[in-house]
């Protein structure tokens, strides 16, 4: 197997390089341009992003980084992608001895990506059949064609069994499709598997390096139960490790250095459409910090938009309290609700000028609202104690340089000055950094032992109620 530091080193090899082998390029400006290799074209539409390291074309929007473009070009899997690429860039791969069992589960991952990739076909030709021509007119009023390619949307016809008959003729077992939630099994009829997914809209769900593990299902039937339906989790799937759209932001992000985040995969669709790539989803879930901390590896702020609902709001505060324990910078967006109706990204943004215009004029920074917000409700003492521990709080979790600017912004909504100083002070002398605190409890083990041969354990008890609160916790395990 080969271990994920080479994936992602593999991942940053330069993208120029690879399609030069395959594709004559210009140089235009910044990138450089080419007959797409995946369509057949007279005037080229097939652009590479040196800076942005991946590879766009306009005409069939195929689009990705290196791996993808060895993938498609060479029709590979993904792991033999990694392998033909690290060859041609002299990487050594160490792959990683594995037990039969997990070269079993490895194996059976493997088959899940080919079985989701061979379902994201069934359902993009299902889209375009003229049968099926209501769900395609319904997916062209809400988004264009490029964004229908690019996001690879499809249809799930209203059958038990489409997918199940297109997957046999291709071969590919039952028992991997039920695996991968795309059929389930009937108890009524002793176990007769049937298709998951019927008479919906059907938005793949892709890692980072753009496999398929999943599907969004939005029902069109008007007597919906369910509005969305998800894949269940599988071996290649886990809703709180993925962000929908990170595959197309992820260098967006990067270059930006920082992450629009919204709840539902449509907003994302919406903002990707509108040309602001740096927007990912949390999927509609709560925000997990496995979610986090892969933003974390890209940039250091976010900026939540949510849903105009207590339920969206509650999310923001969740959300931002999680992104900022995390030691990153968090903005929100706040959008208007119009007559008390829901609004969301999706339904209230609607050309890219209106986006940036709105988001300038609407950007807060999370803590400075928070402060505003509790400022504007009570001016009662215990109230104002209560709003700085919290705010403090959230202020001791971020980069040392910014606690002066943050304290002297918040003490104007609530004073005085010297209370927020004093609690901040006292909050960072209770949470060590780490490595402080290792060096912390070392000394303690070391003079606690010191004092445990010469002294009587009264000593040492009078040590440890001495030291601050958060330290005494980790010295208590020591006896
Ligand atoms: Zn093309």
């Amino acid at each position: 197997m080969i271990p994920q530091s080479t994936i992602d080193q593999i991942l940053t090899v330069p993208i120029l390089d690879v399609v030069k082998d395959y594709v004559e390029l210009k140089r235009n400006g910044l990138n450089y341009t080419g007959l797409c290799p995946f369509h057949t074209e007279k005037s080229p539409s097939f652009s590479v992003s040196p800076v942005k390291n991946i590879y766009k074309c306009f005409g069939c929007s195929a689009g990705g980084g290196p791996i993808k473009f060895v993938m498609e070009k060479e029709k590979l899997p993904f792991a033999e992608a990694c392998r033909k690429l690290a060859k041609k860039f002299n990487i050594p791969i160490q792959e990683e001895d594995q037990t039969p069992e997990q070269k079993a589960a490895q194996n059976r991952r493997e088959t899940l990506y080919v079985v989701n990739s061979y379902a994201a076909a069934y359902f993009k030709e299902c889209i375009l059949a003229p049968e099926h021509k209501e769900a395609l007119a319904y997916a062209r009023s809400r988004w264009t064609d490029d964004t229908l390619k690019t996001f690879e949307i499809g249809f799930a016809p209203d059958s038990w069994d489409g997918l199940l008959e297109y997957s046999r003729k291709l071969g590919i077992k039952t028992e991997s499709l039920i695996e991968a939630g795309l059929l389930k099994e009937s108890q009524k009829t002793g176990g007769k598997p049937y298709d998951f997914f019927r008479g919906r809209l059907m938005i793949p769900l892709h890692d980072k390096y753009g496999r398929t593990i999943g599907f969004t299902g939005r029902n069109l039937k008007p007597d919906s139960k369910a509005k969305y339906l998800n894949s269940p989790e599988s071996p290649i799937y886990q809703k709180g490790k993925t962000l929908f759209g990170l595959n197309w932001a992820a260098h967006s992000i990067k270059e930006q250095g920082f992450a629009y985040l919204v709840e539902g995969n449509a907003d994302v669709i919406r903002l990707h459409q509108l040309g602001i790539l740096e927007t990912i989803g949390s999927s509609g879930t709560g925000l997990t910090l496995d979610q986090v901390l892969e933003i974390k590896k890209l940039c250091s702020s976010v900026t939540l938009i949510g849903d105009t609902d207590l339920a969206g709001q509650r999310a923001v505060d969740r959300s931002a309290k999680l992104i900022i324990g995390a030691g990153m910078n968090c903005n929100v967006v706040k959008l208007p609700s119009a007559d008390g109706q829901k609004a969301d990204p999706d339904s209230f943004f609607t050309d890219p000028d209106q986006v940036k215009e709105f988001v300038k004029a609407n950007i807060r920074d999370y803590i400075i609202d928070l402060a505003q917000s509790w400022q504007e409700k009570s001016h009662a003492p215990d109230f104002k104690l209560r709003a700085i521990e919290e705010i403090c709080f959230l202020i001791s979790k971020l980069n040392p340089s910014g606690h002066e600017v943050y304290i002297d912004q918040v003490s104007r909504l609530i004073k005085p000055k010297k209370a927020w100083k004093d609690k901040l002070k006292e909050i960072l002398k209770d949470s060590l950094p780490e490595s402080e605190e290792k060096d912390f409890k070392r000394s303690l083990r070391t003079s606690a032992l010191r004092i445990g041969i010469t002294t009587a354990s009264t000593r040492t008890i009078t040590v440890i109620t001495s030291i601050p609160r958060k330290a005494s916790s980790g010295a208590a395990t020591l006896y």
